[in-house]
């Protein structure tokens, strides 16, 4: 009898059709992607660039850039040109700019059905200026700013509600014959967040868009998002994800990174399973696992590094990652792939385990593990 066989996966993916978003494509078999939002004044040219350069580097997809003026809407064309991203405008209220930005090649554009009841004889128009450009439009529902009908129909802003407000303005496009669609229907609510997408992902195939909107400072937003993005996608609900922060992008983009690996849905890069510490612990596992961390960080390679504080469990997580420590008696194990190659002392932990790492990710780039 061979050993049973280990999940990789939680649920398949729901089955969405594939629309492009520039070189990106979203939904159907294409991977789940990474977004996030500059918080420079769009019409700053060089400071938008400069964020989306960083957010790039930090693993950023696509990128959205905000629209509410003409400066916002003129710089569009030089954006979308020099991002090596591809750039997506957001756009509330002025129909003019979504004529704008297609006609500045932006990949993408993102309309607000709460905030565009004067998009609304617009429509036919936006759908084919969309259609000859091939841009997709995200239909993009947001509590704060629930269609008023909507609001009074159903009293607030239900997962009822963000769905029906969604539906309705793909009606209005599909009317038009367009299709390029993907959606999100956020709320601060991971669980009213949760069931809305639930509802939205049953009664149409559109891709979503995830989004816990507002989800507040790091600590707090990142749990949300973390916990409703997990439910979702361990469903096989989402194609592309935003995490939104009060704290600066290219956070944003390493916690949604984090999660997509957490959930397989993306090969994991440099993973430290260390423990919580207790009162067994012969070392100080905060400051190790700290100083293991910084030291590996930007480690491109799929490394699995355990540091561990005392010897009750720490042999065997030591033993089942690619490197690890298991301390004890001032003294550390170092194990690589499963076996002890040296003791050192405990001053010596973090430029061992930093040495052994760097020659498993020269020999891992060597057997192309890295594609
Ligand atoms: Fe405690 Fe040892 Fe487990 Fe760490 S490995 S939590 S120190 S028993």
């Amino acid at each position: 009898l061979g050993m049973p066989a280990v999940p990789t996966k939680l649920a398949d993916r729901r089955v969405s059709r594939k629309i492009q978003v520039g070189p990106v494509a979203v939904g159907g078999d294409a991977p789940v992607s990474v977004q996030s939002m500059t918080t420079t004044v769009t019409a700053d040219i060089g400071a938008t660039l400069q964020q989306i350069a960083e957010l790039t580097a930090s693993g950023c997809q696509i990128v959205r850039v905000a629209c509410p003026s003409q400066d916002d809407a003129e710089a569009l064309p030089v954006i979308a040109k020099k991002s090596q991203i591809p750039v997506i405008a957001d756009i509330h209220f002025q129909p003019k700019y979504v004529f704008a930005a297609i006609d500045a090649g932006c990949a993408a554009v993102r309309v607000n059905p709460g905030n565009i009841r004067q998009f609304d004889d617009k429509v036919k128009e936006i759908a084919r200026a969309a259609s000859d450009a091939g841009t997709p439009i995200r239909i993009g529902v947001n509590a704060g700013s629930l269609d008023k009908r909507l609001l009074e129909k159903y009293g607030k802003a239900t997962p009822e509600a963000l769905v029906e407000s969604a539906l309705w303005e793909c009606s209005l496009f599909e009317e038009h014959g367009f299709r390029d669609i993907k959606i999100s229907v956020k709320h601060n609510d991971p669980v009213v967040m949760v069931n809305a997408y639930r509802q939205l992902a049953a009664r149409c195939d559109y891709p979503l868009h995830l989004g816990v909107t507002e989800a507040g400072p790091a600590f707090q937003g990142t749990i949300k998002s973390a916990v409703a993005f997990g439910a979702l996608l361990s469903e096989g609900i989402g194609d592309t994800i935003r995490v939104s922060l009060s704290a600066p992008p290219a956070e944003e983009v390493k916690v949604g990174i984090q999660i997509l690996e957490s959930l397989n849905l993306r090969q994991r890069r440099l993973e430290i399973v260390s423990c919580p510490s207790c009162g067994r612990a012969q070392v100080d596992v905060y400051k190790l696992a700290d100083q293991v961390t910084a030291g590996l960080d930007g480690m491109e390679v799929p490394l699995r590094v355990a540091v561990m504080g005392c010897v009750v469990n720490g042999p065997g997580e030591a033993r089942e990652a690619d490197l690890g420590v298991a301390s004890g008696n001032g003294k550390g194990q170092i194990f690589v792939k499963g076996e002890v190659i040296k003791t050192v002392p405990e001053s010596k932990i973090v430029e061992t385990l930093i040495e052994e790492a760097m020659k498993i990710a020269e020999q891992m780039e060597k057997d192309g593990v890295l594609s």
